[in-house]
């Protein structure tokens, strides 16, 4: 089923528009030097903090991480494992909005099927999808035989 939907920022949920202005923020820090590629992210954590994180890259290009996972990665590091919504931000391409790369994609499907909102520094709207959307059949611990 096709949830991509794409909503005017006035219309967003309050917690989404913030998620947004930390992106827009945190991608200013974004390490870019070789794409000079910007992208910014946030996750609303369950306790209603907000971790963000800009894509970092490096010269030895696959050691590069995206903003996606260095938002959850900082989130996880202070002990939150449950999150309600993720935004990631980054300009247009094609005038489409850019999606988690399917890293990325696997990365966030650790930890449960959220919201996913895809916006650009222009905030004028966001597209609102899934995570079960990005990354259907996603490879899960079940299939691991193990307890978390
Ligand atoms: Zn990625």
């Amino acid at each position: 089923m096709n949830t991509d939907k794409i909503i005017d920022f006035s219309a967003l949920e309050p917690d989404v528009q913030s998620l947004i202005k930390e992106s827009i923020v945190v991608r200013e820090h974004s390490y870019a030097p070789y794409s000079n590629f910007k992208v910014g992210a946030a996750v609303l954590c369950s306790d209603g903090t907000i971790c963000s994180g800009c894509n970092i890259e490096n010269a030895s290009y696959p050691v590069g991480t995206c903003a996606e996972r260095v938002a959850i990665g900082k989130a996880v590091s202070e002990g939150k494992r449950k999150f309600k919504v993720l935004v990631v931000v980054a300009d247009k391409r094609n005038n489409s909005f850019v999606s988690p790369c399917g890293f990325c994609r696997q990365y966030i499907s650790e930890f449960g099927d959220i919201p996913v909102y895809l916006s650009s520094p222009d905030m004028k709207n966001a597209l609102r999808t899934t995570v079960s959307y990005l990354l259907p059949y996603a490879f899960d611990n079940s299939y691991l035989n193990v307890s978390q």
